[in-house]
Formats: structure tokens, sequence, C-alpha cells
């Protein structure tokens, strides 16, 4: 089955949002094993619309449009694609009852534009839209090919189509496909690549890299007639995986929801600890990121934002004689700043970062990027030396994943030293 992305919208391509409708689909596609070959972007323009649906529908077996199924005058594609079919859109019922619903919930009035929502081709299979008013569609264009349209909204269009979309596709296609997402953190995309490159030639499962700062993410994708056939093409996979990579792949699991925070959250949950921290360079990102996961007020109790080196001294304890003996970027300032977040706010482990982001401030002997982390528990504090490079948000954001990883390597009970000695 070959798919073709369709994005609709004249603020696409002015460049004032960001297509990650088809960055959402073409990912969700590629697990599902849908091909894509092209992903268009089309302004809200008739013509233009129409030629690229008629160039998609030639070359694809599934289009899915997003955008433009709105009630404004500038909402088009649903008339485009059913002048193309060859059929007149008309009121369904059915979505008539789904629009009227939506509008009551958001106590809106019913106006005419707004039932333009629930004008689909008399063979359309509709796709009901429980977090907006508009309902989305799957049209049959004749030659078994169909056009699938989706809301814009990125979180109207995301549950639409992996509730009803994802559904259908896998039942259009007969196969049960499998997937698992490994996270790795502490080696490069090019060393797991090297270790891996033999298994990613397999064509079932498919085993797919892709990565973000500092980490890498590994798809394995099993297709077979069940469930239970394509775990078993997938599990020893998998077991080679860990035993070639070892300690780094930090989490597998069944979405792409993961991530260094999550599992930070996780370890944490399951020693029983909380967890503060005391930031200078990351300025409380570190805080904000493990807030970001749910149920992070279990283990997190709050952080210390301590930039200026006077803040170290008034909100964490840090001896003003140590930064000025030992300079405010150093192990030693690190330490004591750990120490200070963890005895003021009486938690179990408390992570810290001291460190040069840059661009300015940089020496030859403490080039930007020179960052140390400082780690403090009960059974002792110490430091992390991190030497990054790459401009400032690069530097806070690594320092950022690298504390994360070393209080989950902590809660595990594992020191992480070797990670990250690898990843410098
Ligand atoms: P509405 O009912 O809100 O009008 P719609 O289905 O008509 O929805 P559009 O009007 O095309 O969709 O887009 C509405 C908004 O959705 C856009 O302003 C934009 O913020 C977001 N959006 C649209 N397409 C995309 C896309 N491809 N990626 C990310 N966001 C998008
Ligand atoms: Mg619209």
């Amino acid at each position: 089955m070959i798919a073709e992305i369709l994005s609709v919208g004249t603020e696409l391509l002015m460049g004032q949002v960001l297509n990650t409708n088809a960055q959402f689909l073409s990912r969700r596609l590629a697990a599902l094993g849908v091909t894509v070959r092209h992903q268009t972007v089309v302004g809200d323009n008739g013509q233009r619309l129409r030629e690229a649906c008629r160039t998609a529908l030639e070359r694809a077996d599934v289009v899915i449009t997003t955008g433009g199924l709105g009630p404004t005058l500038d909402d088009i594609t649903k008339r485009v694609v059913a002048e193309l079919a060859g059929q007149a859109l008309v009121l369904r019922p059915e979505a008539e009852e789904m629009v009227r619903e939506q509008l009551a919930k958001r106590g809106c009035p019913v106006t005419e534009a707004c039932l333009a929502q629930a004008m689909f081709t008399p063979d359309s299979l509709l796709l009901d839209n429980p977090n907006g008013t508009a309902p989305g569609a799957i049209v049959p264009m004749g030659g078994g090919r169909v056009v699938i349209h989706l809301p814009g909204p990125p979180e109207e269009m995301k549950p639409m189509f992996r509730d009803q979309v994802e559904p259908w596709l896998q039942e259009r296609s007969g196969r049960v496909l499998v997937s698992r997402y490994l996270r790795i953190f502490g080696m490069g995309e090019a060393a797991v690549d090297a270790r891996l490159r033999d298994l990613e030639e397999g064509g079932n499962p498919t085993l797919s890299p892709y990565c973000s700062l500092g980490e890498v993410q590994l798809r394995a994708t099993a297709a077979a007639d069940t469930e239970a056939e394509a775990l078993a093409l997938l599990e020893p996979l998998l077991a080679e995986i860990r035993a070639r990579l070892g300690d780094v792949v930090y989490d597998v699991r069944e979405d792409e929801d993961g991530g260094l925070a999550v599992s930070c959250v996780a370890a944490l949950r399951r020693r029983g600890w909380t967890v503060a921290t005391c930031e200078s360079l990351t300025g409380g990102l570190i805080a904000a990121t493990l807030v970001e996961v749910p149920g992070a007020s279990e283990v997190v109790r709050g952080g210390l934002v301590t930039y200026q080196s006077v803040a170290k001294t008034l909100l964490a304890d840090v001896p003003p004689e140590l930064i000025e003996r030992c300079d405010v970027v150093s192990a030693e300032v690190a330490c004591a700043m750990a120490e200070g977040a963890r005895r003021k706010l009486g938690v179990d482990i408390a992570v810290s970062a001291t460190g040069l982001a840059g661009p300015g401030g940089g020496t030859p002997e403490r080039p930007v990027g020179t960052v140390f982390l400082g780690l403090s528990t009960a059974g002792g504090t110490r430091a992390i030396p991190l030497h990054l490079t790459g401009n400032r948000a690069r530097i806070r954001t690594l320092t950022m994943k690298h504390a994360l990883n070393a209080v989950r390597c902590e809660a595990e009970g594992r020191s992480g030293a070797a990670e990250e000695k690898r990843l410098n």
C-alpha cells in the first residue's frame, strides 16, 4: 500500500506553521508498514489543490489530506476532492449529528457555515472528531483508491488518525504489525549503526534508527499474520540488540512516548526516592523536563535556579570562598550545589549543573561546553565532568539530558560513568 500526504494550508507555505502533521503521519504510516513516497504541501487554492490531489492519486493508493475541513471560506479540501470523485457533497445526517453535538458541547450556535462541515459525498465513510467540530472522512475515489480527510489542528488530527484510520488501514493491509521502540543514551548514532548494521539489513523485522539531540532511537517492526507471530519474530532481535549495545539501551516500549525524563521518574519511583535540582546554566530546564512527566509530583520535590554566584550562596549555601577559590564552573561547586539542594529540600537525591553554555566566556583551559554535574545522595556526593560542544541551546539541552540520565542511573544503582565517558 502506498500513501501520500497532502497538507493543505497557505499558512504552511508561508512558514507561519510548521508542518508537524506530515511528520506525525509519516511516522505512523511507516510503523504500519505503509510506504510514503511523497509529501506535498499546497495552499488554500482550489486549482492547485486539484492538481496536487490528482497527481497524488496517480501515484498512491491512499491520499491523506490534513486541513481545510473547517467552516470558513478557505476550507475547500472536501469540495475539490468531491469534484475529482465526480460526486456532489450532500448533507449527511450522521455527520450533522456529530457537528451539532460538538457545537452544543462548546455552547456555539448552529449556523449554516457550521453545517457545511457535515457535507460529504454519499459514499464517504465518516470519521468522528471528538476534539473539534469538523468530522473527517474516507472518500472512495474509484479504482480502489481513497482520499482520507483529516482536520488541520494536530490535537484533532492525531487522535482521529490513531483511533479510526489506523485500524482501517491495518484491516485493509491484512497483516499485523508489531513495533517496539528502543531508546539509547550514551552512544552516538554512528556507533550504534556500526554495531547493528547487519541487523538493519533484514527485511522482516525491520530496524530503523533515528536520532535526536544526544539520543538514538530504534524502531523494530515485525509483520506477520498474527500478533503472536510478529512478537516471536521481534523478540530475538530485541535480545540481540541489547546484547550488542548493553546498558546504553535505557528503555524498550510499545509506544514512542518515552524519554529520559520518563525513565528517570520511573526509576525514582521504583527506588522510592525524592529528587531536587540545583541549576545554573540550565535555569530550571532539568526540573521543568521532569515535571512534564505525568505523576512526577510523587518524586520531584522542587528545584533551585541559582544562576548568578550569589544565588548559589543564598539558596544552596555554597560558600563564597569555595566559588572564589575553585571557580564557579568546577567540580567542587557542582558538589556543593547538589549537597546544598539535598539538605535544603530534604530529598534522597539532588542533581546540580554548573557550566559554560556560551557563546562568550570560554578560555583555552575552560572552553564553552565545560559543564559539571553534581550528584548527591545520603551515600555521598560526586561530580561528573562533561565536555560538550555546540551552541548555547544544544549545550543546555545536553546538560539536562546528562543530568536526567545520571539521576536515573543512580536510582537504578548503577554509576552510569561508563556511559558518560562514551558520550563525551
Ligand atoms: P479548523 O476547523 O480549525 O478551520 P481545518 O481542518 O479547516 O480546521 P485548517 O484551517 O487548515 O484546518 O488549519 C487550522 C489550524 O491547524 C492551522 O492554523 C494550524 O495551526 C493547524 N494546522 C493545519 N495544518 C497543519 C499541519 N500540517 N501541521 C501542523 N499544524 C497544522
Ligand atoms: Mg480552517
